[in-house]
């Protein structure tokens, strides 16, 4: 596995593997690895690709007053953890190569990103198309794989990569759950013990709602009721949404008669966890 810091010797790189015949895959990540991002490196692998991790926390996808600062680094243990992984390439750009100071640049993707995270999240996922367009762009992929985990983000990159025409198929790869069904985050070491024990309500929030989408349960605030009470019922209560929407444009469902998405965002001590779950009621 190599590790490469600039740009001219990334583009070095994938050319190399390029020129090998090989396709090339990328998984961006912002480090602090788990096993959710060994899913994406081991999926490009299964795919026969070239593998570029990239790690860099992204300043501009955190609004002022949120964790970038605190945001877990821990390099040497992703590069451990990239290796065991069967990552060909690890790319971790300084800040300075990723954004000139007087960059003006920002890729929007509109209306995706007006729900669920968008309004608690002023400018995130702007932030997050435009890292990821450069990201493209600099490593060429043939393929790209992101997590299911964050359902928004991935419908969003979907989209920017339709609309853009990029020449890049988006792969979307399962959650990876701890054994109590919480979904694994780099956020999760900021959870205390026993925040940590509340957090696995957000699974079965969503394990509950899907099973009445799954009975026949049609109105959209008859699933949200069910959600929002399994939360509570755990002392989860800082909750930014608990909603139903549609897979692909992430606007909201008011009666389900097809595949959608559930959605949740809560507070739990000092970490703010999100989750989502598909549910198909019986008849689609
Ligand atoms: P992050 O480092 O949190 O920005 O995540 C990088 C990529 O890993 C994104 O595509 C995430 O959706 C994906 N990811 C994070 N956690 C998980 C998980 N538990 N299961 C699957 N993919 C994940």
């Amino acid at each position: 596995m190599d590790t490469v810091r600039r740009i001219p010797e990334l583009r070095a790189a994938v050319a190399g593997a390029r020129r090998a015949g090989r396709p090339i895959g990328v998984a961006p990540t912002m480090g602090a690895l788990h096993a959710g991002h060994d899913a994406l490196i081991e999926a490009a692998r299964r795919d026969g690709c070239f593998t570029v991790v990239t790690i860099f926390v992204n300043p501009t996808q955190f609004a002022p007053h949120e964790d970038f600062d605190r945001y877990p680094r821990d390099e040497p243990a992703d590069l451990r953890r990239c290796a065991a992984a069967g990552a060909d390439l690890v790319f971790l750009p300084a800040l300075a190569d990723m954004y000139r100071p007087d960059a003006v640049t920002t890729v929007r993707v509109a209306k995706l990103a007006d729900h669920l995270c968008g309004p608690f999240r002023p400018g995130h996922f702007d932030g997050v198309a435009t890292i990821v367009a450069k990201l493209f762009l600099l490593v060429q992929p043939d393929r790209a794989y992101f997590g299911e985990k964050d359902a928004q983000q991935l419908a969003i990159i979907r989209r920017m990569t339709r609309d853009l025409d990029f020449p890049i198929e988006i792969v979307g790869c399962p959650t990876v759950r701890e054994p109590d069904g919480l979904a694994m985050s780099s956020r999760n070491r900021y959870l205390s013990a026993a925040d940590r024990a509340r957090a696995a309500a957000l699974h079965r929030a969503l394990c509950a709602g899907r099973d009445a989408v799954a009975a026949g349960e049609q109105a959209a605030d008859g699933v949200i009721a069910i959600m929002t009470g399994v939360l509570h019922a755990a002392d989860v209560r800082d909750i930014d949404y608990a909603s139903v929407v549609d897979p692909e444009t992430i606007q909201n469902v008011d009666v389900i008669c097809a595949p959608v998405l559930l959605a949740i965002a809560a507070r739990v001590g000092a970490a703010r966890l999100i989750d989502n779950m598909r549910a198909t009621p019986p008849r689609a």
